[in-house]
């Protein structure tokens, strides 16, 4: 598991939408029982714009997956999700964002109450956040 403090190192802020790309990663690469950085390359949506598109560091964070590589790709659409894909046998699976999760960081305004709001995240259980399709 990544830190918050080795994200923010990266990333330059705490905020939800790191935390949520994070635990995401995690999520993802756990349900389709790949390696990190080589085994599984990703696809996300909806992530054109910040402060959402933090998200897509916490992704190549956790998952290793990366724009150098080539193995993250950007999908231009306004539907937030994620597509995991298995490098050796193909599994695919999307990950979203529950819709109360989505909500609760929309209605989150300031600097400070978005710290504390990632900082809660990060102590979820995954599927509390994320809801998984084949
Ligand atoms: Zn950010």
């Amino acid at each position: 598991m990544i830190s918050l403090n080795t994200a923010v190192k990266f990333h330059g802020h705490l905020g939800p939408w790191l935390v949520l790309g994070l635990l995401m990663g995690e999520y993802g690469i756990k349900k389709i029982k790949a390696a990190k950085y080589f085994g599984l390359s990703i696809e996300v949506s909806g992530l054109h714009s910040k402060p959402r598109s933090c998200m897509i560091d916490g992704l190549q964070l956790s998952t290793g997956c990366t724009m150098g590589k080539g193995n993250i790709k950007i999908l231009k659409s306004k539907v937030i999700f994620a597509n995991f894909i298995n490098a050796k046998n193909g599994k695919k699976i999307r990950v979203s964002l529950k819709n109360e999760i989505f909500n609760k960081i929309n209605f989150t305004d300031g600097h400070s109450a978005c710290e504390t709001l990632a900082k809660k995240l990060y102590k979820n259980k995954p599927d509390n956040l994320f809801v998984a399709t084949e």
